[in-house]
């Protein structure tokens, strides 16, 4: 059982400028809760604070209500995974696992049992008698993962644990974390997780709630489809999502009741439930936001939205994705099917998903467009 709270956590070297500053954060029990921001935005500072391995310049760090400042690392019950694997060259896989146990003196056989049932389940009880140098990079977290899954700790901490194995890997290795969660939760074991990561993607995927982060401060904290859907900034809009949200600007404009948002010369009508922030920026600039999916293309039909001046195509097999100038910016749009198109090709056209845009402010670039109800959460 373990719930972790930071309370205005602030973290500064050397009477610097912070590099975390004063961050609120609630991570209940059994919850997979992800840090994502672009690198040096204080995740890997903020996760080290919770691990006891930086001091925290000013706020309250409590685990399951005890405030844990002071507590040394080893007996805060957490264990934690590195980006580099930080295993010990010179011990086996199997020493590896039960270097923590035989510290926390558990008897022979408890140690036995659990290295050997962790490494069934992460698929390396065949390389338990190999060392680190003759592993790949896969087999290696594997082994780093398995070292701090056998000491049943009451918090995991990951440090970008996937950064250093390619995209294929990746990606297993990430479905392989997510089956540990819920096979840990399934047992009855503690499963609170904590993960550090640049990639919105892992942070999408692996994410109960998602805490984004920018120069130590968090600017959204979130569901991944809260965060997808409901952005409260440009930055969050950017940050989440693959590819990124295009962006432009726009004139808003009021004809009656209606709300209009004019890109050059395109002109989207805005939804009632979109609008009520809106109302102070009539005939003003704001930034408009588009997602790729958002963006539907048609050929040959002349009565369909604008012409698409297209730049580059990107064929996926599954999708495609068309990049193209508008309103002096480029955007990029997806498409599921193959249009059968090319750079240059006068027969093609696109529209908006008017329903979905996003608008933010010029200035604050505050996203002015969300439902009513979600300025109260
Ligand atoms: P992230 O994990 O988001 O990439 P970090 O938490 O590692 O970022 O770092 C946040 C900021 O703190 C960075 O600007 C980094 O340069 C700075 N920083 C980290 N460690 C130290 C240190 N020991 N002394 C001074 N500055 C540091």
């Amino acid at each position: 059982m373990a719930n972790i709270e930071l309370k205005n956590i602030v973290k500064s070297y050397e009477n610097a400028t912070p590099v975390v500053n004063g961050i609120n954060l609630k991570v209940n029990n059994g919850e997979f809760m992800v840090l994502v921001g672009p690198s040096g935005c204080g995740k890997s500072t903020t996760l080290r604070m919770i691990a006891g391995l930086e001091e925290i310049t000013s706020g309250e760090l409590r685990i399951d209500e005890k405030i844990v400042n002071d507590v040394s690392p080893k007996n805060r019950n957490i264990a934690m995974v590195f980006q580099n694997y930080a295993l010990y060259p010179h011990m086996t896989v199997y020493e590896n696992i039960a270097f923590g146990l035989k510290i926390a003196k558990l008897p022979k056989k408890e140690i036995d049992d659990r290295v050997r049932e962790v490494a069934k389940n992460l698929e390396i009880d065949y390389l338990l008698d190999r060392k680190p140098k003759d592993m790949s990079g896969g087999q290696r977290q594997r082994v780093a993962l398995g070292r701090a899954i056998a000491r049943r700790a009451s918090v995991y901490l990951f440090d970008e644990p996937l950064s250093n194995l390619d995209a294929k890997l990746r990606v297993s290795m990430r479905v392989r974390l997510a089956q540990l969660h819920a096979d840990l939760g399934s047992q009855g074991l503690d499963n609170t997780m904590i993960y550090v990561t640049h990639d919105q993607v892992e942070a999408m995927t692996l994410g109960h709630r998602i805490c984004v982060m920018e120069s130590g401060y968090i600017r959204q904290l979130d569901t991944p489809l809260n965060l997808y859907n409901f952005p409260v900034n440009k930055f969050v809009a950017e940050f989440i999502g693959s590819p990124s949200m295009n962006f432009t600007s726009g004139v808003l404009e009021k004809k009656a009741d209606d709300y209009k948002i004019k890109m050059g010369d395109y002109t989207c009508s805005i939804p009632q439930s979109k609008t009520h922030k809106l109302e102070s920026y009539i005939d003003k600039e704001v930034i408009v936001g588009v997602r790729a999916e958002d963006i539907f293309f048609k050929l040959d039909d002349d009565s369909f939205g604008h012409f698409v001046d297209i730049s580059v195509i990107e064929c996926l097999g599954s999708e495609e994705f068309i990049y193209f100038n508008f309103n002096d910016s480029i955007f990029v749009g997806r498409s599921q099917e193959h249009l059968n198109i090319n750079v240059g090709s006068k027969n093609c056209r696109f529209k908006f998903n008017c329903k979905n845009i996003h608008i933010f402010d010029a200035q604050t670039k505050e996203n002015i467009s969300l439902p009513e109800d979600r300025y109260l959460s």
